[in-house]
């Protein structure tokens, strides 16, 4: 199985970082690497990693 990645943007610092599709489920909480906050994965979130991930299947 491929690594999918996906780009969480912290609601705090506005930094980019990337997660792996298979680490997160809708609800995961992620802590951003630059100031640690932590960020909760929303379900439109996780249903637009969704809906491109069936576009490129
Ligand atoms: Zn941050």
């Amino acid at each position: 199985m491929e690594d999918i990645v996906i780009n969480v943007t912290c609601p705090k610092c506005a930094n980019e970082f990337d997660k792996k599709a298979k680490e997160l489920k809708d609800g995961t909480i992620v802590s951003c690497p630059k100031c640690g906050d932590k960020t909760t994965i929303k379900g439109n979130m996780f249903t637009d990693m969704q809906k491109n991930l069936d576009r490129s299947s």
